[in-house]
């Protein structure tokens, strides 16, 4: 007999031969592109820019839907969720951007227990989950510190406390070193590396091979919005130029 557990089992991200245009002229910004990530796993997801790697991340999000095939998170087609569930799928999904999006006029503290107040948690759990968040990122004693007045490196782990403080079973960065120096970036990629070896799974997109070099990581490959190279399944084409 099935339990309904199996429905879980298999990959935690499928893609199935998603294309995906966006309005107007132009080629695809995805072309049939299969992907599987599987539990636990950390995978890069690089690219030249324009390549197709933020579209890929905003299709798990289901901030866009695929013109054609399909995307699966945790086995379900994201794509035929109903609307109300789909807060409940973006629950499930912590997500970091180059750019840190913190709110300004909360302190650190604040904006990392928002997270959790716009998901109906109680004082008492946002009271103890804050802190100890803080302190896996390396802030605990920041947690009073309006964002201005940290550093890039240090505002990135403030919106990575932002994003884990729920617990997600998947968290997804794009370009999150983008706007940081080398030296810092090693910090915030030794911290993702943590966080993944504690059981997140970790879909990261950027185009700065430094950081994809020093990681040692499955390595998935856009070129206008074409798998390339994917380290899972053995695709090396168009490797040459
Ligand atoms: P990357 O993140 O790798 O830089 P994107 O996914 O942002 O790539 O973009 C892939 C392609 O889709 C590019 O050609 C880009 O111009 C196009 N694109 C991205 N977002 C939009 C949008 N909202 N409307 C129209 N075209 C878009
Ligand atoms: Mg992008």
């Amino acid at each position: 007999m099935r339990v309904a557990r199996s429905r879980t089992v298999g990959p935690v991200i499928r893609f199935e031969k998603v294309t995906k245009s966006y309005p107007g002229p132009g080629k695809p910004a995805l072309s049939q592109v299969s992907i599987n990530v599987d539990k636990g796993e950390f995978v890069f997801l690089v690219g030249s820019s324009g390549s197709g790697k933020s579209t890929a991340l905003r299709l798990m999000l289901r901030e866009l839907r695929p013109t054609t095939g399909r995307v699966y998170v945790a086995g379900k087609e994201i794509n035929r969720l109903a609307t109300w569930k789909v807060p409940r799928l973006r629950r499930q999904i912590g997500t970091v951007f180059q750019d840190f999006r913190l709110l300004p006029t909360k302190t650190v503290s604040q904006n990392v227990a928002f997270a959790m107040q716009v998901t109906g948690r109680s004082g008492r759990d946002i009271r103890r989950a804050v802190p100890a968040t803080l302190e896996l990122v390396g802030l605990a004693d920041k947690g009073g510190r309006m964002p201005e007045e940290l550093s890039g490196g240090e505002q990135q782990r403030v919106a990575i406390a932002r994003a884990m403080v729920n617990d997600p079973m998947i968290l997804i960065a794009d370009e999150p070193t983008g706007n940081l120096d080398p030296t810092t970036s090693v910090g915030i990629m030794k911290l993702l590396d943590r966080i993944n070896q504690s059981g997140t799974t970790v879909v990261m997109a950027t185009h700065d091979n430094g950081v994809v070099d020093q990681m040692r990581k499955r390595v998935v490959e856009l070129d206008h919005g074409s798998v390339v190279r994917d380290e899972a399944t053995g695709v090396y084409g168009f490797q040459q130029h």
